[in-house]
């Protein structure tokens, strides 16, 4: 099938509703088999070697492998990449073109740790619009929504979910709801499991010390601005020198 019909086919061929599913949980029992850690609740093992195992147990199963056999025979690229530093969003997808070549580069990008961390705090997590129960079922509906991003660049060389196109196919091939990852954002998860919000007062240990500061960020850590006369001068007219705790480490004191 050459890409015209292929995309043609997307547009016009949608699997049934209970279809979708029977598909989903055969891909989860796969991966289950696959890493038995998983079916034990046990992530520590996720490499980009399971994501391209799920990427590609998402084409046969919802596609009949026709999205490598696109990308093998316009002769792109994919690669996949557990990011540690991506904290808003669970997945990404880019596409890298050499100059004057038709061949793309594309790669998946998928945040683990924003999905553990959301499973690590509450027991469910909403992502594409969809309740999931377990980490593995976030990890593929986010692989599903990049799957879709994957297949716009390919096939139509440009790709939004916030467009009409991206929605339709999300809804139709994956009952997705919605079209964004609604994880649970890192300041959102610090509210939450530890009361830490910004312009806080916090003291955490360092150097067989306490130090008291303001929370001034909140990433992955919380930056906190601890007033000292040897540290740069800032907005406030005050100096401080900067710090990143762990949001574990933080007291409240106010
Ligand atoms: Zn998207």
């Amino acid at each position: 099938m050459d890409a015209h019909a292929f995309a043609r086919s997307l547009l016009q061929e949608f699997p049934r509703p209970d279809a979708i599913f029977e598909r989903q949980a055969a891909i989860k029992n796969k991966m289950h088999d696959v890493e038995p850690k998983f079916r034990e609740g046990q992530y520590t093992t996720l490499s980009a070697k399971h994501l391209a195992l799920l990427f590609n147990l998402i084409d046969q199963h919802a596609f009949a492998g026709r999205i490598c056999d696109l990308l093998n025979d316009a002769g792109h690229r994919l690669t996949f990449r557990l990011s540690r530093r991506m904290t808003h969003c669970g997945g990404k997808t880019t596409t890298r073109v050499t100059n004057g070549s038709s061949k793309k580069d594309f790669e998946i990008a998928i945040a683990p740790r924003l999905i553990f961390e959301t499973f690590a705090v509450q027991r469910t997590a909403v992502v594409t619009g969809n309740v999931c129960a377990d980490p593995l079922q976030a990890l593929t509906r986010i692989m599903e929504h990049e799957t879709l991003h994957l297949l716009e660049m390919a096939l139509w060389n440009e790709s939004s979910c916030a467009r009409r196109r991206f929605k339709l196919l999300a809804e139709r091939w994956f009952g997705h709801r919605e079209s964004t990852h609604r994880l649970l954002t890192p300041s959102e998860r610090a509210a939450k499991r530890f009361a830490i919000r910004v312009g806080q007062t916090v003291s955490f240990p360092c150097a067989g010390k306490t130090l008291v500061g303001k929370v001034n960020r909140i990433t992955s850590r919380a930056t906190v601005l601890v007033p000292d006369v040897t540290g740069p001068r800032y907005s406030d007219g005050n100096r401080y020198r900067k710090f990143y705790v762990p949001l574990g480490l933080l007291d409240k004191t106010s």
